[in-house]
């Protein structure tokens, strides 16, 4: 089985040294969105899908206030459909797609494959479709009017190392659960995926940076502020991050840990699989 690392688009807010730690004050910082494409058999899985086809060509669909903030820039080039093609698969061999949550920065490509099947947690399609005053910027309906074919999938599962966890997709060549973490949004959650005798996971946006996982921790300022200022349930969020870095410390030799947004994280997991290489 093997994993493809795609950064499905950047955002390059002011304040490098904020938000990376490291760099000027007035230069641009880098914040990827870390999506994976796993080979599964006849098909493939996505984790998250960054943005898409129509936010590049349309780029005010994402918000006049987001893209002053976050200078956010979708490129058709980026996005997770051109990349798939130019590894040399299709739009319709994408079967399923796992959301860790339908930010708009998350759920962007799901236009580009309407065949598939959008797997989460049911919570955050209740957030989505029905937003609250205070969640009306997060989400775009644009990503889903194309009326994706949603499976919600409820809580309630197995144990995985102390968390709860939803066993999902099990006629495929690939184990894959969703390991609901909320708090940054109404129904966010992790991805876990076997690979080998180990496990990765993938957080979404339940952590920004590596140092926030790290023991201490750490975590430039920017991205504490926005995390603090985005959060649905900022309790909530703070406690299962303490659970992550926890889950680092016990069991950081069978699980690998990595988020959304980190472009040292994507750096580390591209150069572990050897990066996105075409098939011969
Ligand atoms: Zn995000």
């Amino acid at each position: 089985m093997r994993i493809h690392h795609l950064n499905c688009g950047s955002l390059c807010p002011h304040g490098a040294r904020l938000i990376n730690g490291e760099g000027g004050l007035l230069a641009r910082g880098t914040i990827v969105c870390h999506c994976l494409a796993i080979e599964a058999g006849d098909g493939l899985v996505l984790v998250d899908t960054g943005f898409g086809v129509e936010d590049a060509r349309r780029p005010r669909q994402l918000g006049a206030a987001f893209r002053a903030l976050m200078r956010p820039r979708p490129e058709v080039g980026t996005t997770a459909l051109k990349q798939l093609e130019g590894l040399g698969f299709e739009a319709s061999d994408v079967r399923h797609i796992l959301t860790t949550h339908l930010d708009l920065d998350h759920s962007g490509g799901l236009p580009d494959f309407p065949a598939a099947e959008v797997h989460l947690f049911a919570p955050e399609l209740e957030a989505a479709l029905h937003p609250s005053l205070r969640d009306r910027a997060r989400y775009v309906g644009a990503h889903w009017k194309h009326q994706p074919r949603w499976v919600e999938h409820g809580a309630g599962g197995e144990d995985w190392f102390g968390f709860e966890s939803v066993r999902i997709l099990p006629g495929i060549d690939a184990e894959v659960l969703l390991v609901p973490l909320l708090g940054h949004s109404r129904g966010h959650t992790a991805v876990a995926i076997r690979c080998g005798d180990g496990w990765l996971l993938h957080c979404g946006d339940a952590y920004f940076h590596h140092g926030e996982v790290s023991t201490p921790p750490s975590c430039p300022p920017m991205l504490r502020f926005f995390q603090n200022l985005i959060a649905a349930d900022n309790v909530a969020r703070k406690r299962n991050q303490e659970r992550l870095r926890e889950l680092a410390v016990a069991e950081g030799q069978a699980v690998g840990l990595l988020c959304s947004h980190d472009p040292h994280e994507l750096k580390r997991e591209q150069a572990k699989s050897g990066a996105a290489v075409a098939p011969a």
